[in-house]
């Protein structure tokens, strides 16, 4: 019997014009990630099939099950479509289920095929009583519900549908650049964006020596546990040592993190330019910490004008926490390396800074011309599944 995988497309009814556009570039996702096997992909109008070798199944399962896009999928049986046929590879499904109670539901879009389908149920399910002992039907709440779908030349049977990850496929949205530290939160939130149809690169400030080139690794790995659901990151590390040491050294210690965070958005601006980015994404999450204020937001985030997209801002800690345990990022996250941010971490951190003190205290250094030199040493770390990555 001919097994076929078989995708049914996510938030395509919202899409409207942009169908063709959805389905194609689910279809480039899901054939970049199975380049590697023998398989081959056929895309229509409302559903995708995949052929597959049974030795790759299980791998294929695992790209299907971090793709964005996804409704629903099914492993269905196909045969011709032709009464002999479905009835023999009905009895053949069946065989392979345990169950005591069952419905059967017929779709078909084949219209030359001779019995309509409330007809042809009846049909089927009196081929399975007659050759399964001990089974009956139950249309409110049966065990087993037999799909049956009849097209032009093939059918497609199937008993267990499973939910994908929903969403758009990345790369119907622009590009982002997201802002990942080694913490839970802005992993969370670079997955979030990322199921919206953002193509999300990300950055990443270190403060070499005050921070180590392990927390560097933990967010390359991070970055490795994220490419799952896509293609390809580029992580772009950014130096923010001197930035920092001058910030300690010459503004008013309540207002480090306010201008801190002012200077990493500084920056971000810069990159999203260089890169050819249309949104900044974060990790905050509203009243966390001191900087997670809302005047402080406002404070901080007055230095650009480019939309900021906060994915998990009103989320709960522990909300947060379990979707990095379902995207398996949080084992990772717990790590215990220092953050750039938590190394100068003042006592007392304004909690509602007025932006006039912000603009004194930065200008007591030049600031626009470090910006400028770190933008200029910003190192690039091309992140796929596949290949080991120079880590260092
Ligand atoms: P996280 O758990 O994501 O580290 P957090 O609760 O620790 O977040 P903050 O440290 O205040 O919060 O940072 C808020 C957001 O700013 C982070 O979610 C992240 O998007 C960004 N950020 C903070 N530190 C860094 C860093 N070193 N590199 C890149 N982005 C950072
Ligand atoms: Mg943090």
């Amino acid at each position: 019997m001919e097994k076929v995988i078989l995708i049914k497309y996510a938030e395509l009814n919202t899409k409207g014009d942009n169908r063709s556009y959805f389905i194609n570039t689910l279809y480039k996702n899901i054939k970049d990630k199975l380049d590697k096997y023998e398989c081959s992909i056929l895309k229509e109008r409302s559903n995708m099939t995949i052929s597959f070798k049974e030795k790759d199944l299980n791998s294929i399962i695992e790209v299907i099950n971090h793709t964005f896009g996804i409704h629903s999928y099914q492993l269905a049986t196909i045969c011709d479509s032709e009464d002999e046929a479905i009835k023999d590879t009905i009895l053949e499904v069946a065989k392979g289920e345990k169950f005591k109670t069952f419905k059967v539901e017929v779709k078909r879009s084949n219209k030359k095929f001779p019995i309509k389908s409330m007809e042809y149920v009846k049909v089927l399910g009196g081929t399975l009583l007659k050759n399964i002992d001990d089974i009956k039907v139950d249309v409110h709440n049966p065990d087993l519900l037999f799909k049956v779908e009849i097209r032009d030349k093939k059918t497609y049977i199937y008993t267990n549908t499973i939910r994908g990850l929903g969403g758009y496929p990345v790369g119907v949205g622009d590009k982002a650049l997201g802002m990942l530290s080694g913490g839970i939160d802005s992993p969370v939130a670079m997955y979030l964006a990322m199921k919206r149809g953002i193509t999300v690169d990300c950055v990443y400030f270190e403060a070499i020596p005050h921070t180590s080139l392990e927390a560097r690794e933990k967010v390359i790995s991070l970055t490795k546990k994220l490419v799952k659901y896509t293609n390809k990151i580029n992580l772009y590390i950014v130096n923010f040592t001197k930035i920092q040491e001058a910030i300690y050294k010459n503004c008013d210690k309540s207002y480090t993190i306010t201008i801190m965070r002012r200077m990493m958005y500084r920056i971000m601006e810069e990159l999203t330019k260089k890169y050819k980015a249309k949104a900044i994404i974060n990790g905050e999450s509203v009243g966390q910490v001191a900087s997670q204020t809302l005047s402080s937001m406002g404070v901080i985030n007055s230095v650009t004008n480019l939309p900021v997209i906060r994915p998990v801002a009103c989320l709960n800690k522990l909300e947060i926490i379990d979707l990095a345990k379902r995207i398996d990022t949080y084992d990772t996250s717990i790590l215990p390396y220092e953050d750039c941010c938590t190394i100068f971490v003042p006592k007392h951190p304004v909690i509602n800074p007025k932006l006039e003190k912000a603009r004194e205290e930065e200008e007591k250094f030049d600031y626009k011309t470090l910006i400028e030199e770190t933008v200029n040493s910003i190192k690039k770390i091309e992140v796929t599944e596949e290949e080991q990555n120079d880590l260092l």
